[in-house]
């Protein structure tokens, strides 16, 4: 098993399967962006290693991310031979779902058990808008399709940006009166490229609660007001589905984090908001045996910092957010 130096007992990984995207939302990434060489990014098999021997350290859970891990070729047979590892016991994906309307079956088909998708307006115009290209029509039919394939439940992650679609939150929540679905409300975190944004536009998750509320009135909590995850859970009353809030920002959830990164270019990044990472590809390229890499991981993984320090005015700025796998 692997524990930090805090305690904490890390047993999750979320992997970037790509740092390339066919978006490019406004608080994530740059619109000129340079993309890393595929030559630079793990390779499946570099992949399947790395996932066998954090299974190895006790990991369970994996969820794939980017960037789009859509847009990698392959991703469906990686996801049969990352589903087929034994111990792997959870594994789900978050996208952009663009192009989920074809992947949705031969995904749950590979063995992927569950799928976030992030939206953040219902409004197509403003839906290209913030996405600086996308269409949500092909968002729409990544859900149905995800749906039908028995993807469940189905959660939709919004970030919210003050003069982009703070009012947009009454639309989204209105969403889960009639789909059994969670949608859950992200605070904007400042990057490298995402700063500017970040100190203009940010808003809290009370805040985002309160304009909720003055549309449908006190929200339930859910949970006995406990975290589920990342996120706290309210219901907009009689509704079927549930509304979360992910305020990593002003009421950080470090003390239970089980979580650490895999870059796409293999960089085990400990805290989303620290830079601190330990380089796994150039040792594993370079002939480390499992026992090196292993003891690299657990290092790492031992000096996980404890949380961030926004509130101190240190923001990370390595790397933008798609380089890093949200
Ligand atoms: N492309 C996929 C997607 O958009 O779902 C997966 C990668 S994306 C980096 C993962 C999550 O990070 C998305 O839900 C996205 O909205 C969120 N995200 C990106 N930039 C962010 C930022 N600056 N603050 C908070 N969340 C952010
Ligand atoms: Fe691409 Fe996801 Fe970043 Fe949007 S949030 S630009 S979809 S990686």
């Amino acid at each position: 098993m692997a524990f930090d130096r805090y305690g904490r007992r890390i047993n999750y990984l979320r992997i970037s399967l790509t740092d390339h995207c066919n978006l490019r939302c406004v608080y994530c990434m740059p619109e000129d962006i340079r993309f890393q060489p595929n030559a630079e990014l793990m390779q499946d098999a570099e992949i399947l290693r790395l996932v066998r021997l954090f299974v190895g350290l006790g990991f369970v859970k994996f969820r794939l991310t980017g960037g789009e891990p859509t847009v990698r070729a392959g991703v469906v047979e990686l996801v049969r031979a990352m589903a087929s590892v034994p111990g792997v016991r959870s594994l789900s994906i978050t996208t952009n779902g663009i192009l989920f309307s074809r992947l949705a079956g031969p995904l749950a088909q590979a063995g992927l058990q569950r799928v976030n998708f992030s939206l953040d307006t219902l409004d197509p115009f403003k839906f290209q808008s913030m996405t600086r290209r996308g269409e949500i029509e092909d968002v729409w039919e990544g859900i149905a399709a995800a749906e039908r394939a028995g993807l469940a439940p189905i959660k939709i992650n919004s970030v919210v940006m003050r003069y982009y679609n703070l009012q947009d939150v009454v639309e989204l929540a209105r969403l889960t009166i009639e789909h059994p679905w969670q949608v859950r409300f992200i605070e904007m975190m400042p990057f490298a490229s995402s700063t500017d944004f970040w100190l203009d536009q940010g808003v809290t998750a009370e805040q985002i609660k309160t304009v909720i509320e003055s549309e449908y009135g006190a929200l339930e909590s859910l949970n006995d007001g406990n975290l589920d995850g990342e996120a706290r859970l309210f219901r907009i009353p009689k509704s079927c589905g549930e509304i979360g809030f992910i305020a990593t920002v002003s009421q950080p959830f470090c003390a239970s984090c089980t979580r650490v990164r895999l870059t796409a270019d293999g960089r085990l990044r400990l805290c989303l908001l620290r830079e601190k990472e330990v380089d796994l590809l150039r040792p594993m390229r370079a002939g480390a045996s499992d026992q090196e890499l292993r003891h690299l991981i657990q290092q790492g993984i031992w000096e996980k910092p404890w949380g961030h320090q926004l509130a101190k005015g240190e923001i990370p700025l390595n790397r933008a957010m798609s380089q890093i796998g949200g």
